[in-house]
């Protein structure tokens, strides 16, 4: 019998662990599910393994990637699009990185609208007065979304969902993007006309180096009066101490956070017993008009099937195979001048 492939899952959770145990080969496979975050002081689990099976939070720094490399793991196989998280230019040379670039952009796209409408019609508020039996309406006005501008920054796969779902809601929609789509049919503006002329941004680009902040007090000061912003996207994009800021003084009007900068030492975990040391994200929870989910937006059935089903064979294509065109390395990333465009490793 062949060799089984041994995956180090880290920051295992009941639904990934359901989504994996439902789909995967026991003859190909052995998945060690733990609970941790994968970070240096919990390295040394993936010691024996093939691959190691990471998500958004999971901290994959140089010093993480030398001790992968050190014991031998051949893969870090990320269950997510994003990669911010991977020191990909630390990584190059030393062990390869596969993810999923597509799972789910409706759910992701979907939960953004869910946030919206929540947001706008007050339904956060109404749900726990009800629950009371408190039906008065005083404070629960809300605005249609008929009619109102939607800037969408970045319209990949999630934006362009997005998109489709505003148009549905009758909105008028103006996009950017650094590599704009051409012949697209999509109404391209610059960033500055995005944060000029929205009564609603939404994002849906990648978190980079360049873009880190994006949403600072200077944008700030170019929006509308009472925008809403919209993040599915990453927490970075916002720099949290400006979007706070903007929120005291009124200007924005509402805030739809899935993710957050700060997200890694909170999300996904149960701190309703205790005292959160981050004064930033209590001060904006603690507001009336900012809904904050824990990353929840691609938690689907079809995207955690399809999260599972794209690594397990991301994971089994690169090891068996010797190649997976989900392969990710800080050259196809950035500067475009990759192997992998002609069907080889990435190095
Ligand atoms: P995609 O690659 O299909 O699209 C990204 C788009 O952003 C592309 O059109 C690209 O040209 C554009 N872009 C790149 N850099 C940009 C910049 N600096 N400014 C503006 N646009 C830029 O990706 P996708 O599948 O649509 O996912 C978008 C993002 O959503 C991911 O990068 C990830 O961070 C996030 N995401 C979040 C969740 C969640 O659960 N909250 C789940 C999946 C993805």
């Amino acid at each position: 019998m062949a060799e089984k492939i041994k995956i180090a899952f880290f920051d295992t959770k009941d639904y990934d662990r359901e989504a994996f145990d439902a789909l995967y080969d026991r003859d190909a496979f052995e998945i060690s599910y733990y609970d941790t975050r994968l970070m240096a002081d919990t390295c040394a689990l993936a010691n024996g393994s093939d691959a190691v099976c990471v998500f958004v939070n999971d901290s994959v720094d140089e010093t993480v990637i030398k001790c992968l490399a050190g014991m031998g793991v051949k893969l870090i196989a990320l269950r997510c699009a994003g990669y911010n998280n991977v020191d990909i230019e630390k990584a190059y040379g030393r062990i390869h990185v596969v993810r999923v670039p597509a799972y789910s952009p409706y759910a992701v796209a979907e939960h953004a609208m869910a946030l919206l409408l929540t947001s706008v019609r007050r339904i956060h508020k109404a749900y726990i007065r009800t629950r009371d039996f408190n039906f008065s309406l005083n404070g629960l006005t809300g605005f249609d979304l008929h009619g109102k501008t939607v800037g969408i920054v970045g319209t990949g796969k999630i934006g362009r969902v997005f998109m489709d779902i505003c148009r549905g809601f009758g909105m008028n929609i103006i996009a950017y993007d650094k590599f704009p789509a051409k012949d697209s049919g999509i109404n391209y503006v610059t960033l500055d006309e995005v944060w000029e002329n929205s009564d609603i941004i939404s994002f849906h680009c990648p978190l980079t180096d360049e873009n880190t902040h994006m949403v600072n007090a200077e944008s700030i000061a170019k929006m509308k009066k009472g925008v809403v912003l919209i993040n599915t996207s990453r927490g970075g994009l916002i720099d949290s101490e400006a979007l706070l800021e903007g929120i005291k003084s009124r200007k924005i009007g509402a805030a739809c956070l899935d993710v957050y900068e700060e997200e890694g030492n909170v999300f996904f975990h149960d701190f309703s017993g205790h005292i959160v040391d981050d004064d930033t994200l209590a001060r904006l929870i603690s507001m009336p008009n900012v809904i904050v989910s824990s990353h929840q937006a691609f938690l689907t059935r079809e995207a955690l099937s399809n999260i599972a089903a794209t690594t397990l064979e991301n994971v089994r294509g690169f090891l068996k195979d010797g190649l997976s065109p989900n392969e990710v390395c800080y050259k196809c990333a950035r500067l475009n001048t990759c192997d992998q465009k002609h069907g080889q490793k990435c190095f």
